[in-house]
């Protein structure tokens, strides 16, 4: 090893779903929406916008902070835009975990969470789900550094209800609680009602799930003026022209356009209960689902077997090598014909 080589920062990548290209593919794999966004997103990127990217954009995201203030009844300053959820949670660890003791977290959960901790330097403790795949909330009573914890879980689609979030809270009142709602919209209930109660709450979403915009890289956090001030500074420490220009205009058409926007909700819930019970008379178990997307598990037929099956069929869903998930896939609701196509061929592979 040349000696400039030991200065490396070596860690261990997430490693993201794929994205396969190309025709005839169903992508059931990374919790994509399978419907457009916002007929008013796609007149802005149709519109003249070419001519206004010679300016920086706004550092501040004012216009689109403000769009999800009002949509969810909070202030301005208790909102905080980035790209992506991704972006916005690893902005958060840095701002917020910077303690010596553990931050807390479920061992099975959004596999990017270990990753930024490494990344970071922040140690932690991943926390066991019980057999049913649930949080105990009484594990995470003990010290900490900070807690992390996605709801609807992710890939279990499991959503702990706020009784559970507050005792949680209200347990760890030293400590900041991230809540990672990138599924909220699809079932649960929002923690963000519990923000005027609690400093130490901060609920982070995103536009790439509920809003079918993965592909403008949009999240955002919610919490007390003094955390989104605090996350505001470490932004202007890092990159002030985080959001671009186009994922600016493009976000507030999206919150403008409520119908729309729960009709495509509504639409995926349907498919998605539809299913649950298509898979289920194909001898498959799972949690209830409160997600866009289902975790699956057959009687017979292993999780890589059907994986890798329906995979030779063009058709991508999650599957995790890891230990107690091994023989789980993660279906993501797609169309209702998308939803048949796959259900046959689970005929098939199932036999
Ligand atoms: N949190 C959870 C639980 C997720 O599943 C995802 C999607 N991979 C994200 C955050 C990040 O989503 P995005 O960066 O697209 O907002």
């Amino acid at each position: 090893m040349k000696s400039w080589e030991k200065n490396i920062r070596r860690v261990e990548p997430y490693v993201p779903g794929e994205q396969p290209q190309g025709k005839d593919i169903i992508k059931l794999n990374t919790n994509e929406n399978p419907y457009p966004p916002a007929p008013g997103v796609g007149k802005v990127l149709k519109g003249n916008i070419a001519d206004r990217l010679r300016l920086y954009p706004d550092p501040t995201i004012g216009s689109l902070v403000e769009a999800i203030a009002d949509y969810q009844g909070l202030d301005g300053d208790q909102v905080f835009v980035g790209v992506g959820s991704d972006d916005v949670i690893a902005l958060a660890y840095l701002t917020f975990f910077n303690s010596s003791k553990p931050i807390l977290f479920p061992d099975i959960t959004y596999s990017f969470y270990d990753v930024w901790a490494n990344l970071f330097k922040i140690p932690y403790k991943q926390i066991e789900l019980d057999k049913n795949l649930r949080i105990r909330k009484e594990d995470y009573c003990i010290e900490n550094g900070g807690i992390i914890i996605a709801n609807p879980n992710a890939p279990t689609s499991i959503y702990e209800d706020l009784d559970t979030i507050r005792y949680i809270l209200d347990k760890n009142q030293d400590s900041i609680v991230i809540i990672d709602e990138a599924y909220i919209d699809f079932g649960g209930k929002s923690a963000i009602e519990l923000i005027k109660d609690y400093e130490n709450l901060l609920v982070i979403q995103t536009f790439s799930k509920s809003r079918a915009m993965a592909g403008m890289r949009i999240g955002y956090a919610m919490g007390s003026k003094t955390l989104i001030r605090a996350l505001n500074d470490v932004k202007y420490s890092f990159n002030s022209y985080t959001l671009n220009l186009p994922s600016i205009l493009c976000g507030v058409e999206s919150i403008k356009d409520d119908e729309y926007f729960r009709e495509t909700v509504e639409k995926i819930k349907i498919t998605r209960d539809k299913t649950m019970k298509e898979l289920e008379a194909l001898g498959f178990s799972f949690p209830k689902s409160m997600a866009n997307f289902i975790f699956a598990k057959h009687k017979e037929v292993s999780g890589l077997k059907i994986y890798e099956e329906l995979r030779k069929r063009n058709i991508y869903v999650r599957h995790f090598n890891k230990p107690k998930i091994s023989n789980y896939v993660r279906i993501t609701i797609g169309t209702d014909r998308e939803m048949e196509v796959l259900i046959q061929s689970l005929k098939e592979i199932i036999g």
